[in-house]
């Protein structure tokens, strides 16, 4: 098969051919039909992420047709149209047992722990557990854009945050994570204030339901003015980014007995950020990670789509062939266009 591979960390990676997978006793072989470029895999490719080994094929957002199942595969076979999350989960310790695969002590992901779907073919394990059934009307590129950013906004602003109607929500970052946020808090009914540097994301971020916007380029204080917005502070606020300055205007922006939840990635040097922990102990905030979906709190979402309340088609950005992949990875570490990127072409 054709594959996007890297060799060294930072250097540029390739289409090479390699051999085809082949599915684990409980995992399947899936033909790519679409998959998103995300910043994770800029991070994996320039050596940010621990877990990766040389040569790689990235790529983690993911969605296609089944080829081939392993013996002790149940649910799944060949033809079915399939996604998954990007934590794939064992199904046995005790985080899966207790319905949280998401945080899975032996997961492994697609693109980091082991080759992903930069590629004709990926192998997925574990398929019986976190295989998620596409609908028939839904595209693959819109599938491959859930897996990651808009699955991790959905439980960052629904299971994580709590976001209850009429509440007021911050999103700091309007790339992908930050889009999806905006429209999942907005169709649950919460106030939402996008912040970013360019007006063009914020006007965007308007049409799918954003009712105030700050570019944090001309604003002086962006915790001030979301203060004066909201009325004393933030219910929920999310820093979509990942940057030490956007986590700690997210924290800093609350209300008393606010919900920070950090889900843009912070790596490298931005691992440590400050956190204005006498306001956490004074104001009683709760400060939480999202990371990621299980595969069986999917449908809650999916039905959402169904009814037309989400429509994450409208976060599909750029479609691309494999062959232009590779200078796409590479350029994700500045500043994205508007929706996801997504790969739909591998012939
Ligand atoms: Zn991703
Ligand atoms: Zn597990």
């Amino acid at each position: 098969m054709k594959a996007v591979v890297f060799e060294k960390f930072g250097e540029a990676p390739t289409i090479q051919t390699v051999p085809d997978p082949k599915p684990a006793p409980d995992g399947v072989v899936i033909k790519v039909e679409a998959t998103g470029l995300c910043r994770s895999d800029w991070h994996g490719w320039m050596g940010h992420d621990d877990g990766i080994t040389l040569p790689h094929v990235p790529g983690h957002e993911l969605a296609g047709v089944v080829v081939a199942a392993g013996k002790q595969v149940s649910r799944w076979k060949a033809g079915d149209r399939v996604t998954v999350p990007f934590a794939v989960g064992c199904g046995r310790c005790f985080e899966c047992t207790s319905g949280n695969h998401q945080v899975c002590e032996h997961q492994t992901q697609p693109g980091f722990t082991g080759w992903g779907s930069f590629a004709e073919y990926v192998g997925i394990e574990h398929a019986d557990t976190n295989l998620v059934r596409l609908p028939e009307e839904m595209e693959y590129a819109t599938a491959a854009s859930l897996g990651c950013r808009f699955v991790t906004s959905f439980r960052a602003i629904v299971d994580q945050g709590r976001v209850k109607p009429g509440e007021w929500v911050a999103v700091h970052g309007c790339g992908g994570v930050g889009l999806s946020a905006i429209m999942i808090a907005s169709s649950m009914g919460a106030n939402v204030i996008a912040i970013d540097l360019t007006d063009e994301k914020l006007e965007f971020a308007k049409r799918i339901g954003a009712v105030a916007t700050i570019n944090a380029s001309t604003t002086p204080n962006v915790v001030k003015a979301v203060k004066q917005i909201t009325n004393g502070g933030a219910h929920m606020s999310m820093d979509a980014l990942g940057h030490p300055t956007t986590s700690f205007n997210s924290i800093s922006n609350l209300r008393r007995r606010g919900r920070h939840v950090q889900v843009g990635l912070m790596l490298g040097e931005h691992a440590r950020p400050q956190v204005p922990m006498d306001k956490v102990i004074a104001f009683e905030l709760e400060i939480l990670g999202s990371h990621g979906m299980q595969a069986y709190r999917y449908s809650a979402m999916m039905e959402m789509i169904r009814t037309g309340k989400l429509k994450p088609e409208l976060l599909v950005g750029k479609r691309i062939s494999l062959e232009e992949a590779p200078a796409a990875l590479m350029a994700m570490g500045g500043f994205e266009g508007i929706g996801i990127g997504v790969v739909t072409k591998f012939g």
